[in-house]
């Protein structure tokens, strides 16, 4: 195998991008991986081996691919964009345990996308440097999808792994850092400098780490809810509880009590902002709500 020539080195991918007359498609968030060792830290945060098999979003030119094929039992790759795939067939040739396929990964059919292409005994990790303009409905499709993806471990906007790992009461604290810290444990691996992409991005990048739980943070009786409570509750950020809730459920009479007696009965002031509230908190409140509806 070409270890000698990785694809993340600036000259080769100019060589790359020259021979195929590429443009990078700024619409498509493509922004191409040409540091190696930025790579390597990428495969050690990953934790994967032999045994894994590996979904990756957006090959690009195949620059993480054949890193992970190089350490990974399988890759499969969804790539969107049709001029890609020459290239990659060029690119990955010397490797036999790689699967990309021409698919928008919004419009991939999860899980049959997935379970019939890998071999489903084994572990799934998600590997990726995402399109950052479709960083959480990426995250949120896997999630939805009922895979039972392992680890997730992505490139993407610094902002939003700060969102997503985010302690309550800070700023960066919302819905999404409820939604994804119900299923998994999220962790700022690594920032990274906007040096090892070409083109530059705009913005800071960072290596989020996701790792699913055995089962959710906490009990919740209904999901619905729960997430309805969560999303209600950061409606207007600089609005109380009570606000954003009466907002949400109803003002009347009945929806005020039923609101009134579950904060109470879950030991929350209507007075505080959504943002004080703990996941727990979330909980102890949405269970509340569901006993007494
Ligand atoms: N993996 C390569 C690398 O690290 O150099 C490229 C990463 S680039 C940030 C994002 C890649 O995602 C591009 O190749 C782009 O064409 C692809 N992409 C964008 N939207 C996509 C979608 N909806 N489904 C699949 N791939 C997509």
């Amino acid at each position: 195998m070409e270890h000698f020539r990785d694809i993340a080195t600036p000259t080769r991918t100019a060589e790359i991008v020259k021979k195929y007359g590429l443009s990078m498609k700024k619409s498509l968030g493509q922004n191409f991986l040409i540091e190696p060792n930025i790579l390597t830290k990428i495969i050690e945060a990953s934790g994967i081996d032999k045994q894994t098999n590996v979904i990756e979003v957006g090959p690009g030119i195949g620059a993480l691919t054949e890193r992970i094929a190089r350490v990974a039992n399988h890759v499969l790759a969804f790539e969107i964009d049709q001029r890609l795939l020459p290239v990659l067939a060029d690119t990955l040739s010397p490797y036999n345990n790689i699967t990309v396929v021409h698919e928008d990964i919004l419009k991939a059919k999860l899980p049959e996308d997935v379970t019939t292409r890998l071999d489903m005994t084994k572990p799934l990790s998600v590997v990726a440097n995402l399109p950052y303009y479709i960083t959480t409905p990426i995250i949120m499709h896997f999630l939805d999808s009922q895979l039972p993806i392992d680890t997730f471990v992505m490139m993407m906007q610094k902002e939003v792994a700060q969102r997503m790992t985010a302690k309550p009461a800070s700023k960066a604290y919302g819905s999404l850092t409820v939604a994804i810290q119900y299923y998994m444990h999220a962790e700022l691996a690594f920032i990274v400098p906007k040096t090892v992409f070409s083109p530059q991005p705009n913005v800071d990048s960072a290596i989020l780490k996701l790792t699913r739980r055995d089962k959710p943070l906490v009990d919740v009786s209904d999901e619905t809810l729960f997430f309805n409570v969560v999303k209600a509750s950061f409606t207007q950020r600089r609005k109380t509880l009570w606000n954003n809730l009466t907002q949400f459920f109803g003002k009347g009479e009945s929806e005020k009590a039923w609101l009134e007696n579950a904060l109470s009965l879950a030991k929350i002031e209507p007075s505080v902002r959504g943002e004080a509230l703990s996941i727990a908190d979330f909980a102890r409140l949405a269970n509340a709500l569901h006993a007494t509806k």
